[in-house]
């Protein structure tokens, strides 16, 4: 692979919770687990609230709300100066809305678990005034009917004004559960992925491989939407551990970052830009070297994450996977649709576009023979 440069293995390990929010082990325990798992980036969130009101009953679960935002953050403040050997950032899985159905006898609390995982916000009063029922500043009660999407929209928009970002944890993931004579349940929440705008990505994992990374599916709808000029920006994905015991293994899965992270400001810049790519497990030697592509009249290169401006209506794309299996399965996708498979690591695929005019898109989907799956985040080339 002349002229292009292989991609870095940096891993993180994203959506972390501590003893603040019901983990068991301590920030520090946490940094030390994942050192010695060989994690360099480590995104601590931890839930802003875990508080759910039925009148005069409610349960207030350990969190941060409960905890105190301040201590939280001048914690993880100490806890990233006395490790400067990794990157160490400091978020909140939140909570934005939750809603009561049913009747006094047997109530059912609706989406308490549908979360939003959020990164990069600098400033405490930042933290202390975003938009959740919980703190009181969404503006929503928990007592009139579903709001549809707009508490979550309203998060993403906060966060985005304030320069941080916005991921949708487990989307594809149901949660049910009773408490004394309440229901608390959460349908999947993957349709919000196209209901909603402007933020930063989606987790695939866990338990969230199957609907929205398919070819065809809500993520290629969405890019698709992003390539017409719909969306103002891409939607990428993260691997996701949410990861809260001993006994879970906290590099699993990985979203690995294919640029140097030095510091807080490059592991951010590479969630902004998609630099990314999220695997379902480290330990079985699944591996993206390259993936991008090429434009064959000026032998112009673009990989993952950014914009190949063109003028050709041929590219050449190229990839190349290193896995310690045998393959099953390598998929290309061009717009949501299955453009080439293959089970080969490295290989070239020239692809003819019909209409030079409009922004398309490709990503890359990897399976071994053990079934670990790689998803790569999207490359466009647009004119
Ligand atoms: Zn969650």
């Amino acid at each position: 692979m002349e002229g292009i440069e292989k991609f870095k293995r940096i891993v993180g390990s994203i959506h972390i919770h501590t003893s603040f929010s019901g983990g068991n082990l301590t920030p520090e325990e946490v940094v030390a687990l994942a050192r010695d798992k060989g994690i360099k980036v480590l995104a601590i969130t931890d839930y802003s609230d875990r508080k759910w009101e039925y009148h005069k009953i409610s349960i207030n679960r350990a969190s941060v709300l409960k905890f105190g935002m301040k201590r939280y953050l001048e914690k993880m403040t100490s806890v990233a100066n006395e490790n400067p050997d990794m990157v160490i950032l400091c978020g909140l899985e939140t909570s934005p809305f939750y809603y009561w159905e049913g009747n006094f006898l047997k109530p059912v609390c609706r989406d308490y678990n549908k979360h939003i995982v959020v990164l990069g916000l600098q400033e405490l009063y930042e933290y202390e005034n975003l938009p959740l029922l919980a703190n009181k500043n969404s503006g929503y009660d928990q007592y009139s009917g579903s709001q549809a999407i707009e508490p979550y929209q309203k998060l993403i928009d906060y966060v985005n004004l304030r320069g941080g970002l916005t991921f949708w944890a487990h989307p594809e993931m149901e949660d049910n559960f009773r408490y004394l004579n309440a229901r608390l349940y959460t349908p999947p929440y993957v349709g919000d992925l196209k209901r909603s705008f402007d933020y930063t990505g989606f987790s695939v994992f866990p338990r969230g491989s199957q609907i929205a990374p398919k070819p065809g599916g809500y993520w290629d709808e969405v890019l698709g939407d992003y390539c017409k000029g719909k969306r103002a920006k891409p939607v990428w994905c993260i691997g996701e551990s949410d990861y809260r015991k001993e006994g879970n293994d906290i590099a699993n899965p990985p979203t690995v970052f294919v640029d140097s992270v030095g510091d807080k400001e490059d592991a951010l810049a590479a969630f902004r830009s998609g630099r990314i790519y999220a695997l379902d497990s480290p330990q079985k030697g699944l591996f993206l070297n390259y993936f991008g592509v090429k434009d064959s009249k000026t032998n112009e290169f673009m990989s993952m994450g950014g914009t190949l401006l063109s003028g050709t209506n041929s590219v050449t794309i190229k990839v190349d996977i290193e896995s310690e299996h045998p393959l099953k399965k390598v998929v290309l996708v061009r717009d949501g649709v299955i453009t080439k498979e293959s089970n080969e690591m490295r290989f070239e695929f020239v692809d003819n576009l019909s209409s030079p005019q409009e922004k398309v898109f490709y990503r890359l989907i990897a399976e071994d023979i053990r079934g670990s799956k790689l998803f790569s985040n999207p490359v466009f080339v647009g004119r």
